[in-house]
């Protein structure tokens, strides 16, 4: 009897790895999880793989990672199959280590941004020495992707990282925030992206005005100053001669400096909401007029009956 409760565990693990050939990734953990209710000699195995499957469904948890690493571990093997993927235990292990310090760095949103930019470009060292340009397993077995590698992913953790700090040292350094982005946009390219935001941005970053309002230079578009639609007439045209421009080049907007805007548009808000308010009240003082002569309307319908 007890032989034939062992036997039953290993055939339902290997009804398991079945499924996993089928994809049929939660009805594989089912059958892992019997076997080993039921006893079976590869029990390390049957526990690996179904912390494999629970970390393939949740990729965000770095729980998961640490489970599968201590399982990788415990199970003891080399090397394994996942479908019809050759897996080395090692190679996955140091791929949960680093996307798990990836999470981290990427949460990092309490510190400051040239802390987190710095821990993303540590991560992404990492993954270059670390893997270089071998494939991301998990990203194979779960996505069926065999275009990530490390190589891919340390430059994918390189601009985000750029991006990071850039978006955060333009508030105070608008030159610095444009040579993140330019820096942050080549990485883009390099893992065939467009790019295209990033560029965007540094070309804003970048860019110098002088405020039509207050005379103030400043620089980085979009957060230090910005381009308002304006009537800009010949006479105003033909002084606009200084290198430092206040106005676009096709004179269709002034620029002006995000202290005088932000004011304006606070005072603006304001009276808008004046009118609003009083707009409301004239509002329901009319509907109760018009109450009131309805029910007088019925009334007199109501008599005349
Ligand atoms: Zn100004």
């Amino acid at each position: 009897m007890a032989f034939k409760l062992f036997k039953n565990g290993d055939q339902l693990y290997d009804e398991g790895i079945d499924l996993i050939n089928r994809k049929e990734y939660n009805g594989a953990k089912g059958k892992f999880n019997d076997a080993l209710s039921k006893g079976t000699g590869k029990a390390g195995m049957a526990r690996m793989y179904i912390a494999l499957i629970d970390l393939l469904r949740n990729r965000g948890t770095p729980q998961n990672y640490r489970t599968l690493i201590d399982e990788l571990k415990t199970c003891g093997q080399s090397g394994f199959k996942f479908g019809l993927t050759d897996i080395d235990a090692e190679a996955l292990e140091t791929e949960c280590t680093l996307a798990m310090e990836e999470i981290n760095a990427s949460s990092m949103d309490d510190g400051g941004y040239m802390e987190k930019g710095q821990a993303l470009i540590d991560v992404a060292s990492k993954y270059a020495s670390l893997i270089g340009d071998a494939p991301l397993k998990l990203d194979e077995i779960s996505k069926g992707n065999t275009q990530s590698t490390g190589t891919r992913e340390s430059l994918v953790l390189q601009a985000m990282a750029y991006e990071c700090m850039g978006t955060g040292v333009v508030l105070r350094n608008p030159k610095q925030g444009s040579e993140y982005m330019q820096m942050a946009y080549n990485f883009r390219r390099q893992i065939g992206d467009s790019g295209d935001r990033d560029y965007e941005l540094m070309k804003n970053y970048a860019k110098s005005c002088k405020c039509w309002i207050c005379g103030r230079p400043a620089s980085g578009e979009g957060i230090h100053f910005m381009s308002i639609k304006s009537e800009i007439t010949p006479m105003f045209r033909e002084k606009e001669t200084d290198l430092i421009r206040t106005a676009d080049e096709d004179f269709r907007s002034i620029y002006i400096c995000m202290p005088c805007y932000s004011a304006f548009s606070n005072r603006a808000d304001d009276i808008s909401r004046e009118y609003f308010t009083q707009a409301m009240a004239e509002m329901r003082a009319m509907e109760a007029r018009i109450q009131a002569q309805i029910a007088s309307l019925y009334t007199e319908i109501r008599l005349s009956r």
